[in-house]
């Protein structure tokens, strides 16, 4: 499953064989010297999973860590901790500071790869592959499909992933911005207002069927789905 992994590691060339690695493997790169260029980056898009380093220079990558739990917006971010300590001691403070898991320096590229995967296969909450069904809509993540009535509805796959996460947290206002975060993943080049397309080719999709109404425009909040009007 290819992801958006940041990289905070302060030695280039180290930073540079991760990154080709990875890239290598499907996943997209981008890259930090430090945590405060991190913190940055991380406000303007959220990636899927963090490389932290431990060692960096200016705030350590423990402290990075913990800022990021203390977050709302970070705190389910996994967050993989890179260091040269092989200590228990110190893989337990590393784990407290919220890191998801723990590689010691140096490690292979296989071995970094099978962690990230492992990391990222937790994060994946199992019920996303559960179909979903509310209102007469009926969702099936496994299978790619809709139905609405049982009747077949035709989605992109932005539509599908948006739908997807409405109805699985439904009764709930969600802004532009956090739909952009969940359902985009990375909005740093997309623009609110295509949330906004996006929502009218759903609600054009489900029009015939007249579920349309299950996806509610809530004024100057955003976006939610409801069973109820
Ligand atoms: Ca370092």
């Amino acid at each position: 499953m290819p992801a958006s992994i940041l990289v905070v590691e302060d030695e280039p060339a180290i930073q540079a064989l991760i990154a080709t690695n990875l890239r290598r493997h499907g996943h997209t790169v981008s890259a930090a010297l430090d945590a405060e260029d991190a913190l940055r980056q991380i406000k303007a898009a959220l990636p899927d999973l963090i490389l932290l380093d431990w060692m960096l220079p200016g705030m350590s990558g423990l402290d990075c860590a913990c800022r990021l739990r203390a977050d709302p917006r970070t705190k389910h971010v996994p967050i993989i901790m890179l260091t040269a300590r092989g200590e228990e001691r110190d893989r337990v403070t590393g784990l407290e500071s919220g890191a998801d898991d723990y590689v010691t320096k140096p490690f292979s590229p296989r071995e970094l790869l099978a962690r990230i995967q492992a990391v990222l296969r937790r994060g994946r909450p199992q019920a996303s592959e559960n179909v979903v069904e509310a209102g007469g809509l009926k969702l099936d993540p496994a299978a790619h499909r809709v139905f609405a009535d049982d009747r077949p509805v035709n989605l992109g796959p932005t539509e599908f992933r948006l739908l997807h996460f409405l109805m699985t947290h439904s009764s709930r206002v969600h802004s532009r911005d956090q739909l952009l975060d969940q359902v985009w993943g990375d909005h740093v080049y997309v623009e609110e207002r295509t949330v906004d397309v996006h929502i009218r080719r759903l609600r054009a999709a489900l029009e015939p069927s007249g579920l349309d109404r299950l996806v509610q425009t809530v004024r100057g909040s955003g976006y939610r789905f409801s069973i109820d009007a």
